[in-house]
C-alpha cells in the first residue's frame, strides 16, 4: 500500500486504481483521486459515464472489483472483498464495509424520508437506532441542522406537507445528523423543479462554508464552478481531466471541452 493512503492528515478520502464492471461492461476502468478535508469534489460527465457507480462505490453501497478506497482511517482493498464459493463475505469483511460505510452519508436524487415520521423524528431515527445517542442529545442536533438549512419551523410537519426543495434540505440534514466525515450527494437537485433547485444549493454552499467534505454528482455544472475545490471530469469510466474550477472555465481537455459545449 502507497505511502499516500497511509498518510490521513490533510487528505480524508483516497482513492486508488478503482475498477469496477457490470457483466461484460465495464463502468469504471482505473480511478484515482483524493479529496482534502473541508474541500467539496464534484463530479462532472456525460451520462452513463460511472459518476453514480463512483459515488456509491465510495460508501460500498456498490463493491468494486479492485483498487483501494480509504477514508480516515478505514481502508477497503476491494481485492480482499471476495465472496467464498456460497455468496457469502467473511466476517471481518463485512465489518469493514460497515466500518466505511459509517464515513459517510449520502444524500440521494429523491429524499427517501419516512412518510410516517415528522421531520424531526426522521432526524433522529439514525442516531437514536443506530449510534444509540440519546433522545434529547439527538433532537437538540436536529433542532441545530434544522436551522441550518432553513427549516426549523418545519420540524414537526410529515414530509408530505412540505415542497420537494424542503424535503431535499431535510434529507441533507438526515445525512447531518449521523455526523458523518464525508456526505456524498448523487445529483441532489435532479429530481427538484427548477424554481426549487436553488435552495437547495444555497444549503449545499452554506455546509461547504461550515467546512463540510463533500463529494457531489451533479449536472448543474455552474454551480459546481461556484462551489467547488476540486473537479472531476469523468467519460468512459476514466477521470479525463482533475483539478479545481477552473476545469469548467478553461478545461484543458478536448473531451470536457465538448462536454461543456454541449450543456452549457
Ligand atoms: P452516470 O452516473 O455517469 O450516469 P452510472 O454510474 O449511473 O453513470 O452508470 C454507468 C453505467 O453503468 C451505465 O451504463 C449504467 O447502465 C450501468 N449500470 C449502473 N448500475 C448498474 C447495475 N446495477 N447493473 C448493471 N448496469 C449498471
Amino acid at each position: 500500500m502507497s505511502e499516500q493512503i497511509q498518510d490521513s492528515t490533510r487528505e480524508l478520502v483516497d482513492v486508488e486504481h478503482l475498477a469496477k464492471s457490470f457483466g461484460e461492461h465495464e463502468v469504471l476502468t482505473d480511478v484515482s483521486f483524493t479529496i482534502e478535508r473541508g474541500g467539496v469534489t464534484t463530479i462532472i460527465g456525460p451520462s452513463g459515464s460511472g459518476k453514480t457507480t463512483l459515488l456509491r462505490s465510495l460508501n460500498a453501497l456498490e463493491i468494486a472489483d479492485t483498487g483501494v478506497v480509504r477514508i480516515g482511517d478505514v481502508t477497503v482493498d476491494f481485492e480482499q472483498v471476495k465472496p467464498d464459493r456460497h455468496g457469502h463475505l467473511k466476517k471481518s469483511v463485512r465489518q469493514q464495509l460497515a466500518r466505511l460505510r459509517a464515513q459517510s452519508g449520502m444524500v440521494f436524487q429523491s429524499h427517501n424520508l419516512f412518510p410516517h415520521k415528522t421531520v424531526v423524528q426522521n432526524l433522529i431515527e439514525g442516531p437514536v437506532v443506530v449510534q444509540r445517542v440519546p433522545v434529547s442529545e439527538a433532537r437538540s442536533e436536529a433542532t441545530r441542522l434544522l436551522e441550518q438549512v432553513g427549516l426549523a419551523e418545519h420540524a414537526d410537519k410529515y414530509p408530505y406537507q412540505l415542497s420537494g426543495g424542503q424535503q431535499q434540505r431535510v434529507g441533507i440534514a438526515r445525512a447531518l445528523a449521523l455526523k458523518p466525515s464525508l456526505v456524498l450527494f448523487d445529483e441532489p437537485t435532479s429530481a427538484l423543479d427548477p424554481e426549487l433547485v436553488g435552495d437547495v444549493l444555497a444549503v449545499i454552499k452554506d455546509l461547504a462554508a461550515a467546512g463540510w467534505t463533500m463529494a457531489i454528482v451533479t449536472h448543474e455544472v455552474r454551480f459546481a464552478q461556484q462551489v467547488s475545490s476540486q473537479v472531476l471530469f469523468i467519460d468512459g469510466g476514466l477521470i479525463v481531466e482533475r483539478g479545481g474550477p477552473e476545469v469548467i472555465a478553461e478545461p484543458q481537455q478536448e473531451r470536457t471541452r465538448k462536454f461543456l459545449k454541449r450543456i452549457l
